[in-house]
């Protein structure tokens, strides 16, 4: 399974609908001070769930929605859409047999997300499902930002093994226990 491209659009900086298409295996996102690397990346955590506007670099979650510039009237929702390639396999479960799988979540400003998968509306877990065991998700550590190679070394004993978990493909088979502990 492989990211092929991420739709923006009233999202931070990304007022107007913007495609970025990622046709390789490697790819790198160059330009000045303030024009919106970052922002990419605040998009690809935010659609896989994040829920917290802090991990967002923002403070409220209304403030990913574009709220406006010097010629531009702030916009009502923020949407992003992630479109995986699953040509060559990778995903399990009901959704294995997809070629592409879009993951899709907008919010408003009174702060109402709503969750897609392929067009259908769904919830936030089933999203989150989809990539927990993979090492991709929101907080996982296939993203590497500033601060986390510091956060790694820093970790404790019970954060270390949550990560641990996570890369042995076992932290999918604990939350399962913990949901049918929980019924
Ligand atoms: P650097 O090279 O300094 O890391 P960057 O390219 O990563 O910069 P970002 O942090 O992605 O830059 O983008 C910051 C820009 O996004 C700022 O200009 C900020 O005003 C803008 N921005 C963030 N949130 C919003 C929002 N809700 N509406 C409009 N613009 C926003
Ligand atoms: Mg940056």
């Amino acid at each position: 399974m492989r990211l092929s491209r991420i739709k923006l659009a009233g999202f931070k900086s990304f007022v107007d609908p913007t495609t970025i298409p990622l046709p390789g295996n490697r790819v790198g996102v160059v330009g000045p001070n303030g024009c919106g690397k970052s922002n990419v990346i605040d998009a690809v955590r935010w659609v896989m769930g994040e829920s917290s506007a802090r991990h967002l670099r923002g403070e409220a979650m209304s403030d990913v929605i574009f709220n406006g510039s010097s010629s531009r009237k702030p916009v009502g929702q923020a949407s992003i859409e992630m479109v995986f390639d699953n040509s060559e396999g990778g995903l399990t479960g009901q959704y294995a047999h997809y070629n592409e799988l879009a993951v899709r979540r907008t919010v408003t400003r009174e702060g109402q997300s709503t969750y897609y998968l392929n067009g259908t509306r769904c919830r936030r877990r089933d999203i989150t499902d989809i990539f927990l065991g993979t090492g991709l998700g929101p907080r996982s550590y296939a993203i590497i930002q500033q601060n986390t190679v510091s956060r790694l070394i820093e970790a404790r004993p019970d954060e270390m093994r949550t990560y641990l978990e996570e890369a042995a493909g076992i932290s999918k088979y604990k939350e399962r226990r913990r949901e049918t502990e929980n019924r």
